[in-house]
Parts: C-alpha cells; sequence; structure tokens
C-alpha cells in the first residue's frame, strides 16, 4: 500500500480549490430556450392549460398514476395529500424520526399529533416500529424516500396500512425515478409528493407535484390550493365541494409558469440523469467496498435515484478517528461537497415537534405535543454515522468522480492502516 501525506498534513491535495463542486440544476441552452418561450407565452396560468398541463400529464403517464397536481412547493404538496385526507386534531400520523422535517410538518400545522417511529439500518421507516405504534386515531403513515433510496420495507407498511384502513403517503423528493421490486416510488402509497426545488433531480427552483389515484383526494387538495377557475373545471358538480369553487379553503398554492417551464425541460433529462448517476455511484460503492469502516447502502431489490449517496461511518471499526475529523480530512483534499447532513436528522426533537402548542396556540386545540418516543437508537445512530456525497449525473463529470474515489482511498487508507489519520 502506497501512503501519501494527507494534505491535512501539508501533502498535495487530490482536486484543487473549486474543482470538484456539485452544480446544481445545470443551466443549459434548452433550459433557457424554455424559459424564453414560456416568458413569450403567459407568466400566471388559473386553469389546467399550456405548461401547467404538459407537466401534470407527463409526470402522471410516467408514474401511471390518474391525477395530478402542481403546486408551488414540495412541502405545499404533502400538506395537500394531509388536506385530501382531511388530516386535523385528534388525527394520529405515523412518521419516520430521521428525515426531513417537511415530510411531516404540515400535519403539524393542520392540528394533527405526529408519532415517530424508529428506522431501519437502511434509513427508511421500519414496519416493525410504525406498526407498533398504529393507535385507533392513526389516519396515516408517511415515508420518505431519503436520498434516492427507496424505503425498503414500504410494500410490507403498504399491505398493513391497506389492511388496516390507514393512509399512506410518500414523499418522493429525493427519489424522482426510483423504483423498489420493479415499482416506481409514488405509485405505491395512496397519494405521492416530490418537490421540485432547487437542489432536487428534476427542479424548477421551486414548486411541487402530488399524484394519486383517488378522486376525493385530488379534488380536495385542488380545492386547497386554488380558486375561481381549476376548482370550476376540476371538481366534479355533483361534489358537495363544488359549492366552494369560487373561493377554494383560502389558501393559493399555484406554481409559477416559468418554474414548471424549467422543471419540464429537467423531467424529459430525467432517465438520462438517473442513467449516469447509476453509473457514478457503481463506481464511488465499487472504490470503496474494501473499507470496512465505511458501510456503503444495501440496494438489493432497489433502483435508486441516487440524489446523493450515504456512506455510514463505523466509528468502531476505525479505530481512534471520528467522523467529523474523517470529513475534515476529506475535505481537505478538496472533496468540497463531502459533507455531514444538517437540515435533515433526527427530526422527532425539532421544537415544532416537541412543543407545537407554543406556536400554533388554538390551532393546537387538542394542546398536547406531538409525541415523541425518546428511545429512537438506530435514528440517532444513523445521524451519527452518515456522511454524504453528491452523485454527478452528467458524463462530463467522470473526472471529478474518480477523484472523489481517489481521494476518499487515499485518506481510508490510512485510516485502515493506521486507525487514525
Ligand atoms: C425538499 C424536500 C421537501 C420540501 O420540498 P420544498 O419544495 O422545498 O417545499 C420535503 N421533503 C423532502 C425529503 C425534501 O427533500
Amino acid at each position: 500500500m502506497i501512503v501519501e501525506k494527507l494534505a491535512i498534513h501539508g501533502g498535495k491535495p487530490v482536486l484543487e480549490p473549486g474543482m470538484g463542486v456539485f452544480e446544481w440544476p445545470v443551466t443549459t441552452l434548452s433550459m433557457q430556450a424554455a424559459v424564453i418561450q414560456q416568458l413569450a407565452t403567459t407568466l400566471s396560468i388559473r386553469d389546467r392549460s399550456g405548461v401547467f398541463r404538459e407537466f401534470e400529464d407527463a409526470f402522471a403517464q410516467y408514474h401511471a398514476r390518474r391525477y395530478s397536481l402542481l403546486s408551488n412547493s414540495g412541502t405545499s404538496a404533502i400538506m395537500s395529500m394531509f388536506e385530501g385526507i382531511q388530516i386535523g386534531p385528534g388525527d394520529q400520523v405515523i412518521a419516520p424520526a430521521y428525515g426531513f422535517h417537511a415530510s411531516v410538518s404540515p400535519a403539524v400545522y393542520m392540528g394533527a399529533d405526529v408519532v415517530f417511529a424508529d428506522i431501519d439500518e437502511q434509513g427508511g421507516l421500519s414496519a416493525e416500529w410504525a406498526m407498533s405504534l398504529v393507535g385507533e386515531n392513526t389516519k396515516a403513515i408517511v415515508v420518505s424516500h431519503l436520498w434516492g433510496l427507496p424505503t425498503t420495507e414500504t410494500f410490507a407498511i403498504a399491505e398493513q396500512c391497506a389492511r388496516k384502513g390507514i393512509y399512506l403517503f410518500e414523499d418522493c423528493s429525493h427519489a424522482h425515478g426510483a423504483t423498489l421490486h420493479g415499482s416506481l416510488v409514488g405509485s405505491i402509497g395512496t397519494a405521492a409528493a416530490w418537490s421540485l426545488q432547487g437542489q432536487k433531480i428534476v427542479s424548477g427552483g421551486e414548486g411541487g407535484i402530488l399524484l394519486t389515484d383517488d378522486e376525493s383526494i385530488f379534488e380536495r387538495a385542488v380545492l386547497q390550493g386554488h380558486y375561481n377557475r381549476r376548482t370550476r373545471d376540476e371538481i366534479s358538480r355533483s361534489s358537495p365541494l363544488w359549492n366552494y369553487h369560487e373561493t377554494g379553503l383560502g389558501l393559493k398554492l399555484r406554481a409559477h409558469p416559468l418554474a414548471i417551464a424549467i422543471a419540464l425541460e429537467q423531467f424529459g433529462h430525467l432517465d438520462a440523469f438517473l442513467h449516469q448517476k447509476r453509473l457514478f455511484a457503481q463506481l464511488v460503492v465499487e472504490g470503496l467496498r474494501e473499507y470496512e469502516f465505511l458501510r456503503l447502502p444495501d440496494i438489493d431489490g432497489m433502483i435508486p435515484s441516487w440524489y446523493a449517496l450515504p456512506l455510514r461511518f463505523d466509528a468502531r471499526a476505525a479505530g481512534r478517528l471520528t467522523r467529523e475529523d474523517f470529513v475534515a480530512a476529506l475535505r481537505a483534499e478538496g472533496l468540497s461537497e463531502v459533507d455531514v447532513p444538517a437540515a435533515t436528522g433526527v427530526i422527532a426533537d425539532l421544537p415544532l415537534f416537541s412543543a407545537p402548542e407554543k406556536v400554533l396556540g388554538r390551532r393546537r386545540v387538542t394542546g398536547r405535543p406531538a409525541s415523541t418516543p425518546s428511545n429512537l437508537p438506530v435514528a440517532r445512530a444513523y445521524a451519527a454515522e452518515i456522511i454524504k456525497i453528491p452523485v454527478w449525473a452528467f458524463a462530463q463529470d467522470e473526472a471529478v468522480v474518480q477523484a472523489y474515489v481517489v481521494g476518499i482511498r487515499k485518506v481510508a487508507d490510512h485510516v485502515a492502516r493506521w486507525g487514525s489519520l
């Protein structure tokens, strides 16, 4: 084993400063053309026409789902799923303790209680934990396919939800185009939501979309996010909701046409992005397989979208080294995108969930905090161990991906040899 001097010890970094940056979305000429074209068409779409119809139809068709509704953000799309089942005070939602808060925070805003279940070793909601928390008020379970790795037990959870009359919602914001046992994520639960925010694989800068086959969820979601035109056109005249078409429910969550024009152009490249990401992820996985202290995701039965590649740093196998020192050494090598996730973590601890009554006041009429089991061993271990690296999506980034593998191997070889840096 040739052991080179590490950059933290004054050695030459693998990548020069500014070289290994992950830019997303990548602005292309065809993206610019889509914006210019939309600019010349309209900047506000009040019904389901134009670029909204194109995106909604294409996205629904891709997932073989019946109803499709764009909104101004992924968070709004998630809120609309909850509105679709009229979630409110007295209802309970079960969600994974590890993840991004917006998978479930709208339910708290709407007055429901959230109960957090532990995750499995892969980072997704544990079916056994989730089911053990089901009570008479449980109305929905949320799974989030974090980093683009489908929640391993989604089908088991779906089956039990169906048996118990509970809705299953999927947050697919990291997982555009990922599959589990041959099914696209977002086609398994009762309804699903995707973010189209700037960092997401299909991006319009800001935006979100909901898909479902359930007409009543769709109509309520339309009524919550729209008024006048879309409500009049898309809520059945026979529905009691139709009376409210002029006002909706008092909100407006409509998307911006420029954002959706960008997202539509990007969606056209999704399969190409995914193909390239899968090749690069494989390259990284093969390059790091030999290091016992770096645990790679188990992707048996799934094709991830590789929003990011999560590595678990196993401190017991790494001798005296901490995760933070390991990451610092990688960054010194110029691997500036190697990261310990900050906005994603054990969300059960956040004040919105542990003390919602203090900020939401009378909207929390039950007066109860969203209960939080203090014992979430797998989620806490996962949060303490995870290191995330981006997965590039363009063939011309191969040299950067190779440099990341070389850089990680350079530092990892020191660790494997000396148990320290
Ligand atoms: C980004 C994201 C959201 C929220 O989407 P916005 O479009 O930013 O509102 C929800 N869940 C997950 C997992 C996300 O990554």
